[in-house]
């Protein structure tokens, strides 16, 4: 079934055999690496599909949307297989990753069909009014255009070919060129064959799509200077996103760029919760802690509670737990190399303590707990980076006062988490204007891991979690992230892209 071709403009081409796919599991496979060159071709047909695209119906969009949504539905089997040999995700992860990739394909044609998206306002023409007349005025939210969407490695179905960022841009009536990721190529070339099966059969133009596989930067560097891109979408690390966040910036005409990048989403455990339940949140942590290895960007990496007995059942609970869990394959062999390197960082940090946790052979991940003062934390800044896969931090604040320093202290997160009981109100209230200011979603006696598509949901938050603090990746408002609002003085309302 697989080609290891690209897909440009409906059309499969490129030689597979420059580069093998390196599997957890199963045989490797061969590639085509895309060049500028294919990149010039899919912006092209895009640009080109987008004279007509950006005009559709949301109708037909929404049609659009859906047939993708069945087409990637009726290929189930075979994703599930290629994407477990690939990422060494379990079936059932995938299975319910497709579940979720297929439910926002459906949420977003439904969304567009109610039209709240377009914000629609209209000032109507005032021609007697003194001094001066006013014209007739409409606003309506319109596509910016070609988009570039990254595949993550850490979602092989709802952050990549046809994922999250996809789907806003498609529903939003921008076609879309992806730069495949090499960690997942068989899977991403199967949802692209259902995605092109889909604008088969609804008869949109070919260019609308495209994917280039690619292993290497040279895709991506081309995809955020290609002229003709007007946004591109990413979820990966801060050092790549950084270095494609620059590269949007200094174009002659920068283009934003929506960079998910992650963070080390910290757990609040605040003084009664922690006494009554202590052992119970440490249990629900180390859950979420290792859920596929650690590999979610809402990973809740550091655990905050204040010093003393509690933290002590805490801490124990949470190396009971932590201790009977196996160690689990990792995405890629990059990723396995990573996460190695930042147990070692934190085990180098100031005052750090490795509670338990030893370190795998290349393609595996077993989880770490570290220790640490409040003092500690807050003085070496190494504590505060991401690391990728299941490790966790106890962090033992002196008491409420340091627990608001840490708050302070800390950089933009996805997500900030409270452990709270009702006896624990103040202490929350004090608290949260300060996570409110760092984090886009912060909850209360939960764990972060699992995010909602809804329309409510925001996956985003202040630089490093995202370069966007204005923005989100997951859910319906998601879909903003394509628009830009055009002022419509005096055009005729027949010749306007949405009537009211
Ligand atoms: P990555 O290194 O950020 O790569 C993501 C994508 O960007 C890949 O397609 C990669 O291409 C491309 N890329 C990387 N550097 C680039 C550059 N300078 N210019 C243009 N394109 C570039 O992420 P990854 O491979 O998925 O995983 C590596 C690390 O990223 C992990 O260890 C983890 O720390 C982090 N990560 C974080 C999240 C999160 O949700 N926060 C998710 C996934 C990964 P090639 O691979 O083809 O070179």
């Amino acid at each position: 079934m697989l080609t290891g071709k690209h897909l440009i403009a409906g059309e499969w081409i490129g030689s597979a055999t420059t580069y093998a796919s390196d599997p957890a599991h199963g045989p490797s496979h061969d590639f085509a690496v895309g060049t500028s060159a294919h990149v010039d071709a899919a912006v092209e047909a895009a640009e080109e599909a987008f004279a007509s695209f950006g005009w559709s119906t949301r109708a037909e969009r929404a049609a659009l949307l859906r047939r993708i949504a069945d087409e990637i539905d009726a290929r189930g089997d075979a994703i599930t297989e290629i994407g477990t040999q690939e990422t060494g995700l379990p079936d059932a992860r995938l299975q319910g990753e497709r579940g979720r990739t297929i439910g926002q394909m459906r949420l977003f044609a439904e969304y567009i069909e109610k039209g709240d998206y377009l914000d629609l306002r209209h000032d109507p023409a005032l021609p007697d009014r003194a001094p001066l007349p006013r014209p007739d005025l409409h606003m309506i939210q319109r596509p910016l255009g070609p988009v570039a969407v990254f595949g993550a490695s850490n979602f092989p179905l709802a952050f990549s070919v046809a994922g999250g960022d996809t789907a806003a841009a498609l529903a939003a009536g921008c076609p879309v060129v992806v730069k495949g990721h090499p960690a997942h190529p068989g899977t991403g070339e199967i949802v692209a064959q259902a995605i092109d099966a889909a604008i088969k059969a609804t008869g949109v133009h070919p260019g609308v799509f495209s994917v280039i596989q690619s292993s290497g930067t040279e895709v991506g560097t081309a995809l955020a200077q290609h002229p003709l891109i007007r946004a591109v979408g990413f979820t990966g690390s801060l050092r790549a996103g950084r270095a494609l966040f620059d590269l949007c910036a200094a174009r002659r005409e920068p283009i934003p760029f929506f960079g998910e990048l992650g963070s080390i989403n910290p757990m609040f455990i605040l003084p009664q919760a922690a006494t009554a339940r202590g052992a119970d949140i440490a249990a629900g942590w180390a859950g979420s802690l290792t859920i596929g290895a650690g590999q979610f960007c809402t990973n809740p990496g550091i655990a905050i509670i204040i010093d003393g007995s509690d933290a002590d059942v805490f801490q124990s609970a949470a190396e009971a737990e932590l201790s009977g869990m196996a160690s689990q394959t990792m995405l890629t062999d990059g990723i396995a190399e990573a996460y190695r390197e930042g147990v070692a960082r934190v085990a180098g940090g100031t005052g750090a303590t490795q509670i338990m946790g030893t370190n795998c052979d290349s393609r595996h991940a077993a989880p770490c707990l570290f220790v640490v003062s409040g003092d500690d934390w807050l003085a070496d800044h190494r504590l505060q980076e991401e690391v990728f896969g299941p490790l966790g931090v106890v962090v033992r604040a002196r008491d409420t006062t340091q627990m608001q320093q840490i708050a302070r202290s800390i950089e933009g997160q996805l997500t900030c988490t409270l452990h709270m009981d009702d006896a624990d109100r103040d202490t929350a209230r004090a608290l949260l204007p300060l996570l409110e200011r760092k984090a886009g979603r912060l909850l209360a006696n939960g764990f972060p891991t699992g995010v909602e598509v809804c329309d409510s949901m925001v996956h985003g938050g202040p630089y490093p979690a995202s370069t966007n603090f204005g923005a989100t990746s997951v859910g319906t408002l998601s879909i903003r992230r394509f628009l830009r609002p055009v002022c419509y003085q005096d055009i005729p309302p027949d010749l306007l892209p949405e009537k009211e």
